[in-house]
């Protein structure tokens, strides 16, 4: 019997939160192109999770952006496809499912420290700013997951195997390295305003998408460790990894960083064609 080949499944997933910069042009220009250099499908998903950060007119901004570079997708919100919802916000079911397992098995507790506790506790262990505070285990010998039959009305936090550690092997930037506990600690599945957090989202719609590759900025590498543990504790299968180089300014500082970031938008009023942003994306078009 020939092997089965497995057919390259890469995707776009950007948020509506805010409109796409030259940062995202760069990352889903190279999410685009690895798709079509392995003649794989390339799927957008919209990330509207966040109901207090996303807005309906973005979405559209979006998709019109992303045409305006010549980038295209085959599954989609705007053309359906065989893992139809595309919107993160109409695929709640799925995510209801995953906690439903997480917790049976224990992998997840419940939390009621307010961001504030967290916060603080953080800020006296001298945290990186950048990144999800890391919790500091108030809430985790909690034993009474098995009471809650939705997750509505707590935060939810994954229980990490303290020490432990993560590895894997990007296909950009070689192999990486984190330790549970000491880069990251139980970090959040479900937010208390009910809304699932992204480690878990993300995971959930790679896999039941059948992604076989995640392309995207290399300021989510300690999230992807995150994410190989909610791999393993929902048994799916993990997709390869591509993290790209993030786009700086002439002063070191990320563009997503700048609140001038420069929108694809505001550079085509200006005159800019899709080339110059590429361009000052650091890509050959
Ligand atoms: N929606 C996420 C963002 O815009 C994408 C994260 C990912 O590609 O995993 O940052």
């Amino acid at each position: 019997m020939p092997e089965q080949v497995i057919k390259y499944r890469g995707r776009l997933a950007p948020s509506p939160t805010g409109l796409l910069h030259v940062g995202h042009a760069r990352t889903f220009w190279i999410a685009a192109q690895r798709a079509s250099e392995h003649r794989g499908t390339l799927i957008l998903r919209n990330e509207d999770l966040d109901p207090q950060r996303c807005r309906r007119e973005l979405v559209d901004a979006m998709y019109e952006d992303l045409r305006w570079l010549s980038i295209q997708w085959s599954e989609g919100p705007d053309c359906g496809g065989p893992y139809a919802p595309y919107s993160q916000s109409e695929r709640r079911e799925f995510y209801v499912d995953a906690w439903r397992t997480l917790r049976d098995t224990g992998a997840i507790y419940p939390c009621t420290c307010s961001r504030k506790d967290v916060a603080q506790a953080a800020a006296a262990a001298n945290n990186d700013v950048d990144d999800e505070p890391l919790y500091p285990g108030t809430c985790r010998q909690r034993t009474d997951a098995s009471n809650f039959s939705t997750p509505e009305g707590v935060n939810w936090r994954f229980r990490i195997p303290d020490g432990q550690e993560i590895a894997f092997d990007d296909e950009h930037l070689g192999p990486q390295r984190y330790i549970a506990g000491q880069d990251f600690g139980d970090f959040l599945i479900w937010r208390r305003d009910d809304v699932p957090a992204y480690q878990l989202a993300v995971v959930v719609d790679d896999a039941a998408m059948r992604v076989t590759e995640v392309v995207r900025g290399a300021d989510l590498l300690k999230s992807t460790a995150r994410q190989l543990l909610i791999y393993r504790a929902l048994g799916l299968q993990t997709p390869q990894h591509y993290h790209c180089d993030l786009v700086r300014d002439e002063s070191g500082v990320r563009l997503a960083k700048r609140h001038d970031a420069l929108s694809i938008r505001h550079l085509r009023e200006s005159g800019w064609i899709p080339e110059q942003v590429l361009k000052a994306a650091g890509l050959e078009y």
